[in-house]
């Protein structure tokens, strides 16, 4: 399971609020993508579930227990970031085990769990390598396999595709895509750019200066939005 639900978010840098009383509601195995312009508080939503970001008011839960001041490293919720963050002087195989290392799993354990990770990833043959050695996509991919080794409930992917080229992001969008769907994993996927949520999302959550201003499938988006900043932000007719 790994349903994720935020009840009336806020946070506040100093006086300025950008997270203003968010509600969502995520079912389990559900792809939900975040979208909204460049500083509307996207990352600091996302932040906020990853615990990496305390909470000014509301809560998250996730499959109905309450972890607003869970420590990050006891939630189930991996997270993959823009700029990946692998750790330069590791290789990939070390790349992807080091959480698991962290959280005490067995030297045996951690090769056969990252072994098969590496191998739904195509990987396998780059497992001795260093992050430099790797193309931009590759480096995505081992970010991805560094979320998924751990077997979360739930992912968060902040931008996670856009350090790559147009066209590696039109294939790395449909791999994290049937990834996520065989795994069954939960997801909130941030990004500022409506092809990807248009294509990619179950469930789109429009977000503007730390508002919700609709949440539906892309389908209702186009179809039916709520108002003239949805609408032109999906690119239907206003
Ligand atoms: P997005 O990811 O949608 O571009 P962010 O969540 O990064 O937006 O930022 C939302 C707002 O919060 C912005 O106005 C940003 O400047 C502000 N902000 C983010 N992090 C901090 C911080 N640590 N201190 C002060 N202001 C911040
Ligand atoms: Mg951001």
């Amino acid at each position: 399971m790994g349903t994720v639900t935020l009840r009336n978010l806020k946070k506040s840098f100093g006086v300025v609020e950008v997270i203003k009383g968010v509600n969502i509601d995520i079912d389990d195995g559900e792809f939900v993508i975040l979208v909204g312009p460049s500083g509307c508080g996207k990352s600091t939503l996302l932040r906020m579930v990853a615990g990496l970001e305390d909470v000014t008011g509301g809560d998250v839960a996730i499959d109905g227990q309450v972890i607003t001041n869970v420590a990050p490293k006891d939630r189930d919720i991996a997270m993959v970031f823009q700029n990946y963050a692998l750790y330069p002087h590791f290789t990939v195989e070390k790349n992807m085990g080091f959480s698991l290392k962290l959280a005490g799993v067995p030297k045996d354990q951690i090769t056969k769990q990252v072994a098969a990770v590496a191998q739904s990833l195509g990987l396998t043959d780059y497992l001795q390598r260093y992050p430099k050695e790797l193309s931009g996509g590759q480096r995505q991919r081992v970010a991805t396999g560094r979320a998924i080794v751990r077997n979360p409930k739930v992912f968060l992917f902040d931008e996670p595709l856009s350090n790559l080229d147009a066209k590696l992001r039109v294939q790395m969008r449909s791999e994290i895509r049937s990834l996520q769907q065989r795994l069954g994993v939960t997801s909130i996927y941030v990004t500022h750019d409506q092809v990807e949520a248009m294509t990619m999302a179950d469930k789109i959550v429009v977000l503007r200066g730390g508002v919700v201003e609709q949440i539906g499938s892309p389908l209702d988006l186009y179809d039916r939005p709520a108002n003239t900043f949805v609408a032109s932000f999906i690119g239907s007719p206003a």
